[in-house]
């Protein structure tokens, strides 16, 4: 096992232990709305993975799926590097409510227009529980005002920033994104625990970016995501 594996695994265990928590927020805010719309939207199982590509989703019942919402622990945990905030992580459980709200509820046809996972008929029920009726995530974007009239009637999305649940197109854009490569050889990084090395070698890879690090006399072979640069020298 390389030392990014065990570092991984360590992660997602610690992760896991917020499923509770999570799970019991998610519940409790779904249980509140089933209660103004008249729905079963807190019945509806809630799973939890480890998706690099996807915030969040909303499966319909079908033949060869079972009903439920899923999260991903490396974007709503609270114990990752960069945690959502308190209004964005609830923002992503109203914007998968939506869509089991688009196919549980009967939507006025005038908000019927535009077809799509996020169309008119989504960005209605976004109006009604006040989500961000975006299909894209963007930090900060939750304690906005929203123009709901506005957007029920403009048919273009803002296709700028990353995604916030399953869109197949986009998906891949967040992977390319990731594939970026942050350092250059002989960069100084500091790790939480191996302390300040210096980058050696640069392996671009599937999703992400394999350093070879030069801790104190030893070389390890990192993802560049789990570093975080010596000096602020971002742009
Ligand atoms: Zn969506």
């Amino acid at each position: 096992m390389t030392y990014y594996d065990r570092e991984d695994q360590f992660l997602r265990q610690r992760l896991q232990k917020e499923i509770p928590v999570l799970t019991a927020l998610i519940k409790n805010l779904y249980e509140g709305l089933d209660r103004r719309f008249h729905l079963n939207g807190a019945k509806v199982p809630v799973t939890f993975g480890f998706d690099t590509d996807s915030l969040g989703s909303y499966t319909r019942q079908s033949a060869h799926n079972e009903e439920h919402f899923h999260f991903s622990l490396f974007f709503i945990a609270y114990g990752v590097k960069n945690p959502l905030s308190k209004e964005d992580r609830i923002d992503l459980f109203k914007h998968e409510y939506a869509h089991y709200m688009q196919y549980n509820m009967s939507i006025p046809e005038k908000y019927q227009w535009q077809t799509g996972t996020h169309g008119s008929a989504w960005k209605y029920c976004c109006s009604l529980i006040g989500a961000v009726p975006t299909p894209y995530y963007k930090a900060g974007e939750a304690l906005r005002d929203h123009d709901y009239d506005k957007v029920l009637k403009n048919r273009i999305h803002d296709k700028t920033v990353p995604i916030r649940d399953t869109y197949q197109r986009l998906q891949k854009a967040q992977k390319q994104k990731n594939e970026i490569i942050h350092y250059k050889i002989g960069d100084e990084v500091a790790h939480p625990r191996f302390g300040n090395g210096i980058v050696e070698k640069i392996s671009p890879r599937s999703g992400g970016v394999h350093l070879h690090i030069r801790f104190d006399g030893e070389v390890k072979c990192i993802d560049q995501k789990w570093l975080m640069k010596r000096r602020d020298s971002y742009k």
